[in-house]
């Protein structure tokens, strides 16, 4: 990881309390160790220009100058840094750093007195003074450069009045002149710095900002994670105990559906040993009382199969067995069922196919495909209606055509009539047979029906130009069926 990527590792400190403190220590740093540090340094390089002054520019020997410069700034710069390095924190009326700098110019003066005064040659020491700034702008030198020429004139006054010299005032304004200079342009080269200090400031501001609203967006951000984590597992959870509710209730139904049918068997069984006179002579109104029973249980036998089958998909119960059978005799045992309602109700029914149309599937479950798709045509074709199967092998496939002259439907429902529990008898014509006019079932024929054939890895589709234009149930079927499941399942 790059290390300028912490806000930290290039100075930016995102707390403004600890920048503040920060800060502090900075100046306190600056101002009471190495500031002392580089005057003391400063003054022994002007000892040595004193020396050398003294030496080449006065010409002489003495080293009085040079020593006593030597002892004053040993004790200035101890004074001074001992002061800063134990008050600068502390006093906060005045600022001690800004003090001594201020009193460095007398030390200045003093040298340029113990190096011949106007003879001295190191009034660019005025410079060095104004310009050596940690900090400094436009504005504080041309302040420090009046400073400078004022105790300069001060100075001269000092050595004309005082100690009575006599003085070259051209030579002195000259001096000034190039102090005045000299400084001015140090302060016009600040001023561009000056501006770059300012934006590179505006700049650190901007990015503190922008990097504390960057943590705030990480912060919130982090929070919106953790809440969605935990919606998260609740989701999970609530999902976990609604499959385990639907669990319990398929096992409900499978295990009602079938405790169900047993007694139902029984009451057939008896109902219809009554219908047959098997137990004495019945009188008309009892013959028709028992009819009507067994049709209500012929009926609920019937739903409860329904539900059973679909169940058992859902419980993941579905299993192929398949085998090799004749697909046309499977249809014409179908038609053979359905001709006694059919003949019932006046509707022609007839069957076109190959033979043999030999097919590998799960017999038990291609049965119930087609009677469902043939029992819905009579359902809903109205009496003296048309119904027609058609079976052939088409482009490797067996293809099975159910159709009929009945209601028809409409486009909207063609896709919906496959979902589950999926009815749209008129309720004006319902009845509860199983093969009356537009009666109605459970809604799960067709269901059932899209489910076997897809597990057989077919297709299962409806036409019909809408209401009362008739239908055409399509099913597709490959020939040989390819996932065969072998697994025996247990029956419920
Ligand atoms: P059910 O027959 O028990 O209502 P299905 O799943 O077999 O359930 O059929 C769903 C719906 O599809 C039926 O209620 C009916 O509206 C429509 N339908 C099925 N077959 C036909 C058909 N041959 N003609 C017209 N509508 C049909």
């Amino acid at each position: 990881m790059n290390d300028e990527s912490n806000p930290q590792d290039i100075g930016i400190i995102l707390d403004t309390y600890q920048a503040a403190e920060a800060k502090m220590r900075r100046a306190w740093h600056l101002n009471a160790v190495f500031i002392p540090v580089g005057r003391f340094f400063a003054f022994l390089v002007t000892a040595i220009g004193v020396y050398l002054n003294n030496k080449f520019i006065l010409q002489s020997d003495s080293l009085t100058g040079f020593l006593t410069f030597l002892f004053t700034i040993s004790g200035y710069c101890l004074i001074s840094g001992l002061i800063l390095y134990f008050f600068f924190s502390k006093v906060k009326k005045i600022n001690l750093g800004d003090l001594f700098f201020l009193l460095d110019i007398l030390i200045i003066f003093y040298a340029i007195y113990l190096s011949g005064g106007e003879r001295s040659l190191l009034f660019p020491l005025m410079i060095a003074w104004v310009v050596d700034q940690a900090s400094t702008s436009f504005k504080r030198i041309m302040g420090l450069t009046l400073i400078a020429i004022s105790t300069f004139f001060l100075f001269d006054l000092f050595l004309v009045f005082v100690e009575h010299r006599n003085i070259s005032i051209g030579f002195e304004l000259v001096k000034i002149y190039i102090i005045f200079g000299v400084c001015l342009f140090a302060a016009l080269s600040v001023r561009f710095t000056d501006k770059l200090r300012s934006k590179v400031s505006s700049a650190i501001r901007v990015a503190r900002n922008l990097i504390l609203q960057l943590k705030e967006r990480s912060e919130q951000l982090e929070e919106a994670r953790a809440r969605l984590e935990a919606l998260y597992q609740r989701e999970h959870e609530v999902a976990r105990t609604l499959k385990e509710l639907n669990d319990m209730k398929t096992n409900f139904m499978i295990v009602t559906s079938h405790e169900m049918r047993t007694p139902l068997t029984i009451i057939k069984g008896y109902n219809e040993a009554l219908l047959n006179q098997l137990f004495g002579s019945l009188t008309n109104t009892q013959k028709k009382s028992l009819e009507a029973c067994q049709h209500a249980v012929n009926r609920l036998t019937l739903t409860l199969d329904d539900i059973l089958e679909m169940m058992k998909i859902h419980a993941g119960q579905l299993s192929l067995k398949p085998r090799e059978f004749d697909l046309q005799r499977m249809l014409e045992q179908i038609v053979t069922e359905l001709t006694p309602f059919t003949e019932k109700r006046h509707q022609r029914i007839t069957l076109e196919a190959e033979t043999p149309l030999l097919l590998v599937a799960d017999y038990a479950k291609i049965y119930l495909i087609f009677l469902n798709l043939a029992q819905n045509a009579v359902k809903f074709t109205y009496d003296e209606g048309s119904i027609g199967i058609h079976a052939q092998l088409k482009n490797g496939l067996i293809e099975v055509c159910v159709k009929d002259s009945g209601i028809g439907i409409d486009a909207t429902e063609q896709e919906k009539i496959f979902e589950k529990f999926y009815t749209n008898s008129d309720p004006n014509y319902h009845t509860s047979g199983r093969f009356e006019f537009s009666a109605r079932g459970t809604g799960l024929g067709l269901s059932i029906a899209k489910t076997y054939t897809e597990a057989h890895g077919g297709r299962i589709w409806v036409e019909s130009a809408g209401r009362g234009q008739g239908s055409r149930f399509f099913v597709q079927l490959p020939q040989e069926f390819q996932g065969l499941d072998t697994k025996e399942t247990e029956e419920v």
